[in-house]
C-alpha cells in the first residue's frame, strides 16, 4: 500500500513538473508596443517594379540574356543615385554585384548583406499575370524574383538612400553581396568569398535569404513566427548505375539492367535515417513550442521523457521530419529510348539531402552497401552540410532584437533550412551566418517561389524596408 502511495506521489509531481515547464514555454509577447512606421514613401514600390521587370534568369547550361544582366546595375544606380554616390562598387566574375559602405571605424568587423538577383525560369502560360511586368493586384506585386530575392536587394537600397538622407554613417564597412547565379548553384557566390580571404576581410556578421517571417509554420502553430535558418543541410545528387548486356524485350532474362536497377531501388527504399534531436533541433523545437497547441508544448518542455512521442509527430509534416534526418528521395529514372529494347545501362537519381550530422562520405557508403555489386553509386554534385551557426551570441541577439522591435507581435525561432542558399560559401569565414528575409510572406507568397505567380504584398515589402532600417542603424550599436 506504502508503495503504491509513494509511486502515485511520484506520478503525480512528474506531471506537476510537466504542466510548470509546459506553461513556462508559452510565448511571450515579444515587444512593448506596435512599431511605429518610419518609411513611408510609397514611391519605393515603383522603384522595385522596375527592378522586377529586368528578366534576369541565369540558365543552369545555355546562354543567358545578356542585355538584361548588363543593364541591371545602371538600372540600380538609376533609381537609387543617392545610395551610389557613396556606395563603391566592386563586380565579381562581370555580374556579381559587391558594395561596400565604407564605416567610420577601420577597426571594426564588418557586416555582409546578401541577396540574389537571378531568378528561376517561369512557364509563362500558367500565370494570372505577367511574370516580368510587376503588376499590382489586390495589393500584391506579382513577379518572378518579388519573393526570391529582389525584394532584399530593393529593400536594402531603399534603407540606404533613406540612411543617408538622415545623416547616418555605418561604424563599421557593410558589403552587400548581390549575385547572378544563385539559383544554379553558380561560381560567384565563392569568388565573393575567395575576395573576401585575399583581402583579409573577415565578417563579424552574414545575413542572406532563407527563413522569414512565416504564418503557421508546420506542428499547430497559428501565429505569425520569425524563422532565422541558422545552418543548412548538404546535398548529394546520387546517381545510381547498372549495367548488363542489351537485348530484345521478346526475350528477357533475370540480371538485365532495368533488373538490377529495380533491385537496387528496392534496397535503397529501405533506407532509414534515423531521426535525430540534436541540439540543433531541439533549439528550433523550443523557439516554435512556444506557439504549439499544448499537448505539444507540454512534449516539447518535456523532451527527456517525450522525445520518442515528439519524433512520431513530426514524421507526419514535411518539413519537420527532414529537419530531424537526412532524407533520399528518388526523383529520375532512365532506361530504355525504345519500349521494346532493354537497355545496356538503367539509372535511378537520387536527391539526398544530408542532416548536419551526417556527411556525404557516410551517405554514399550507405547507398553503395545497400546496392552491393549490382550497380554503381556516384555523386554527380555534393555539398557538405553548413556549420551550425553561433546564436547564442550578441550578432544573434542584434537580428533577434531588429525582429522584436519591427515586428512586436512576432514570436522568433532558429531553424535548419532543408533547402540551400549561397550562404553556405560565407559559412567557410564566418560563424555568424544566418538565414532571414525581413519581409512577412504569406503561404501564398512562399507557394509562389519557384512556383507560378509569385507575388508579395504591397504592405509587406514597405515593412520590409523599415526592417532593413532598423538592422543597419542597430549595426552601429551592436544590441
Ligand atoms: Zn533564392
Amino acid at each position: 500500500m506504502k508503495i503504491l502511495f509513494a509511486v502515485l506521489i511520484i506520478i503525480a509531481v512528474a506531471a506537476a513538473v510537466c504542466v510548470i515547464r509546459a506553461a513556462r514555454l508559452k510565448a511571450k509577447p515579444s515587444g512593448n508596443a506596435e512599431h511605429k512606421k518610419e518609411f513611408d514613401d510609397d514611391t519605393a514600390v515603383d522603384r522595385f517594379c522596375e527592378i522586377l521587370r529586368k528578366k534576369t534568369v541565369w540558365p543552369r547550361n545555355g546562354e543567358f540574356d545578356r542585355d538584361e544582366f548588363d543593364s541591371f546595375l545602371p538600372l540600380l544606380k538609376s533609381l537609387y543615385p543617392a545610395a551610389f554616390e557613396t556606395l563603391e562598387v566592386n563586380t565579381i566574375n562581370n555580374y556579381g554585384i559587391l558594395l561596400r559602405w565604407k564605416g567610420k571605424n577601420p577597426e571594426a568587423k564588418p557586416f555582409v548583406l546578401m541577396a540574389h538577383y537571378d531568378v528561376v525560369s517561369v512557364d509563362e502560360s500558367k500565370w494570372n499575370y505577367p511574370p516580368f511586368g510587376a503588376e499590382i493586384h489586390d495589393g500584391k506585386i506579382y513577379a518572378r524574383g518579388s519573393v526570391d530575392t529582389k525584394c532584399i536587394i530593393s529593400a536594402e537600397m531603399e534603407a540606404v538612400t533613406y540612411l543617408l538622407s538622415k545623416g547616418f554613417a555605418p561604424e563599421s564597412d557593410i558589403w552587400f553581396s548581390f549575385t547572378n547565379n544563385e539559383e544554379t548553384g553558380g561560381d560567384t557566390t565563392p569568388a565573393v568569398v575567395e575576395f573576401f580571404k585575399a583581402n583579409g576581410i573577415d565578417p563579424r556578421f552574414v545575413l542572406d535569404e532563407g527563413g522569414a517571417i512565416v504564418n503557421s509554420p508546420e506542428l499547430g502553430v497559428k501565429d505569425d513566427l520569425a524563422m532565422i535558418g541558422v545552418c543548412e543541410k548538404g546535398i548529394c545528387d546520387t546517381v545510381v548505375t547498372a549495367e548488363a548486356k542489351p537485348g530484345h524485350s521478346s526475350t528477357p532474362m533475370p540480371g538485365d539492367s532495368p533488373d538490377l536497377l529495380a533491385d537496387c531501388i528496392a534496397k535503397i527504399r529501405k533506407i532509414h535515417f534515423r531521426p535525430r534531436l540534436e541540439p540543433v533541433v531541439r533549439d528550433m523545437l523550443k523557439g516554435i513550442g512556444a506557439y504549439c497547441p499544448f499537448y505539444l508544448r507540454l512534449a516539447i518542455a518535456n523532451m527527456w521523457l517525450f522525445a520518442p512521442v515528439i519524433k512520431l509527430v513530426m514524421k507526419n509534416f514535411g518539413e519537420s521530419n527532414a529537419v530531424m534526418r537526412t532524407t533520399i528521395c528518388l526523383t529520375q529514372l532512365k532506361g530504355s529510348d525504345t519500349i521494346n529494347v532493354i537497355p545496356a545501362t538503367s539509372q535511378a537519381g537520387y536527391s539526398v539531402r544530408i542532416a548536419p550530422w551526417d556527411s556525404v562520405d557516410k551517405v554514399l557508403g550507405i547507398i553503395r552497401k545497400a546496392v552491393g555489386k549490382k550497380a554503381t553509386v556516384e555523386a554527380e554534385y555534393s555539398f557538405e552540410p553548413s556549420p551550425v551557426s553561433d546564436y547564442k551570441c550578441a550578432e544573434f541577439d542584434l537580428l533577434k532584437n531588429t525582429i522584436n522591435s519591427v515586428y512586436p507581435q512576432v514570436g522568433v525561432s532558429t531553424m535548419i533550412m532543408t533547402g540551400g542558399t549561397d550562404s553556405k560559401h560565407f559559412a567557410r569565414i564566418s560563424k555568424n551566418v544566418y538565414r532571414f528575409a525581413g519581409f512577412r510572406f504569406s503561404g501564398e507568397n512562399i507557394a509562389g517561389m519557384h512556383g507560378n505567380n509569385e507575388s508579395l504584398d504591397v504592405q509587406a515589402y514597405l515593412d520590409g524596408i523599415d526592417f532593413y532600417i532598423e538592422l543597419i542603424r542597430n549595426f552601429n550599436t551592436g544590441v
